[in-house]
């Protein structure tokens, strides 16, 4: 039997970079839309020719886009003038894309209140503005705004505005659910009904999350007819987001309901891209990953609990539902108070650190993780300071950076002060470093980072470092208070790394997770040891 294909549409670029604090270059679009080609998505939406600086610029970058179309996006002619004479249609034109996606009014409501016209001039409006783009040899998708809410209201208009597109060569009409307040079951009803008078392989779906059923109600469309699909990377949207590909995707493709009966241009091998896609869009955003994203998420795999750890362990099955490497995603073991043998033999393997399952050691470091455990360290988000621990007992890691003493000032005058002190010794030399800052951590990381160019040795590993977060928690109240730090530190090579330290002093315990991460760096690269220390 063959399958019906079904084609994705990415508007990250248009209807994602409409939300609150996001605000894309030109060359993050262009490193956005590379990554979506290389995926192999059918269409992405570029932006609005026209309507910004930023999008008009970007459709003057030529885009090197082998798999995907590249579709520019817009609005229907204006009452009153001809598609030929619309200022806002030229743009769009002129954006020489293979498609265009032109946005227009389905709910009678809207065309009364938001446009004030009446329901007969909408209709021309969508049907001249199809005409338009589709005489000039441009492949045209409807965005049926409101559909949903439209169709509900008035379903015989609804299906008027469709028609008018369709009539004219219109390749897509896309059913959005603009508001986001449409449940999966309507959704599926809606659709089925639409396909008695437009073929389901001219419909597509563009649903809004504002009901957290997004990518429910993309899939109930397919299930109902629909052959397109608009969603956007990790869902990024107004409000509560689009449909999220990043899940969508893996669903049409590993779930029997979909994948015994359709198909998708994106290749199959592809899908281990998906976990570094949906990153690579958190590092432009400069965010932090969301843990518990579905197939992607770093906790999407994670396992805690003893009984749960020994049977994934017998056959993964157990407790996961898909295989974590098709999506490029792992399985975590998460070192934890009840973590038992098994528990960091698993750990130490994914580090891809080799040890015998009868090695004393391993019994050492399950003790040692459990006395720190119990002072206040908690591994289960700090696996660069596990990596590093469990090494340095197997003896594998070498002394890098030795800090001799470290000192901070905090002096209020007219205006507040910090300033740091450190001084490190490497290869028996005194390394004085001096920094200030806004608050005594922030004095610390300046004054190693602002010098790092001293400590000549290890100079060359820190300069693609970032740290990208800082988090304090306190763990009990009073004067014995003890902090616990965690900082998540990246670079050039966008994985980031977690490292943590915990004393009850606050600076005791920033420095400690600051040097962790150095140190973890410097173990990655394989750097030098501090050698003459050594020595002695
Ligand atoms: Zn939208």
């Amino acid at each position: 039997m063959s399958k019906d294909k079904v084609y994705i549409f990415d508007t990250t670029l248009r209807d994602g970079a409409q939300t609150e604090g996001v605000d894309f270059s030109v060359s993050e679009k262009v490193k956005i839309a590379k990554a979506l080609n290389d995926l192999g998505v059918d269409y992405i939406e570029g932006g609005w020719p026209g309507a910004n600086p930023t999008d008009t610029d970007f459709f003057n970058t030529p885009q090197k886009l082998d798999k995907s179309i590249f579709t520019a996006f817009g609005m229907t002619k204006k009452l009153g003038r001809s598609a030929e004479n619309d200022p806002g249609l030229s743009p769009i034109l002129n954006a020489n894309t293979k498609a265009v996606c032109i946005v227009g009014k389905t709910w009678d409501f809207h065309v009364d209140v938001a446009l004030g016209i009446t329901k007969k001039e909408n209709l021309e409006n969508i049907r001249e503005t199809a005409k338009y783009f589709i005489k000039n040899k441009r492949e045209f998708l409807f965005d049926a705004e409101h559909f949903f809410d439209a169709y509900k209201s008035n379903p015989n208009y609804a299906l008027d505005c469709l028609k008018q597109a369709y009539e004219e060569g219109a390749r897509w009409l896309v059913l959005c659910d603009t508001n986001g307040g449409t449940l999966p079951n309507e959704v599926g009803e809606i659709v089925y009904e639409i396909t008695k008078t437009i073929p389901g392989k001219n419909l597509g779906i563009h649903a809004h999350n504002d009901t957290e059923n997004a990518v429910s109600n993309s899939l109930a469309a397919v299930l109902a007819g629909a052959r397109q699909i608009q969603g956007t990377i990790n869902g990024l949207g107004e409000r509560c987001g689009n449909a999220n590909l990043m899940s969508i995707i893996p669903s049409l493709f590993l779930k029997k309901s979909f994948s015994d009966k359709f198909e998708l241009n994106i290749k199959k091998e592809k899908l281990a891209s998906l976990t570094d896609c949906s990153r690579m869009l958190d590092e432009i955003l400069n965010r932090t990953s969301n843990k518990s994203s579905a197939y992607v998420g770093a906790s999407a795999f994670s396992h805690k609990g003893g009984l749960h750890v020994s049977a994934v362990q017998k056959d993964p099955k157990t407790y996961e539902h898909i295989d974590p490497k098709l999506v490029g995603n792992h399985r975590n073991i998460i070192v934890s108070d009840q973590a038992g043998k098994s528990n960091i033999l698993s750990r130490l393997e994914k580090y891809g650190i080799k040890i015998d399952s009868k090695d004393p050691k391993i019994l050492r470091i399950l003790d040692e993780v459990k006395d720190r455990e119990f002072s206040g360290y908690s591994y289960d988000g700090a696996d660069a300071s596990f990596e590093l621990l469990a090494n340095r007992l197997l003896g594998k890691v070498p002394e890098f950076l030795k800090v001799e003493s470290y000192s901070v000032t905090v002096e209020k005058s007219d205006k507040l002060d910090t300033k740091a002190e450190v001084i490190f010794l490497i290869d028996g030399e005194k390394i004085k470093c001096t920094g200030k800052g806004n608050g005594p951590v922030n004095a610390l990381d300046n004054a190693i980072r602002e010098n790092f160019s001293k400590v000549e040795k290890y100079s060359g590993y820190f300069s693609d470092l970032k740290l990208v977060d800082y988090k304090v928690r306190i763990l009990n109240t009073g004067t014995e208070a003890t902090t616990r730090v965690l900082i998540e530190s990246t670079d050039k090579t966008g994985v980031s790394w977690f490292t943590i330290g915990v004393s009850p002093n606050i600076i005791e315990a920033s420095f400690r997770a600051l040097i962790d991460s150095l140190d973890y760096k410097l173990f990655k690269e394989k750097a030098p040891a501090n050698i003459k220390l050594n020595a002695k």
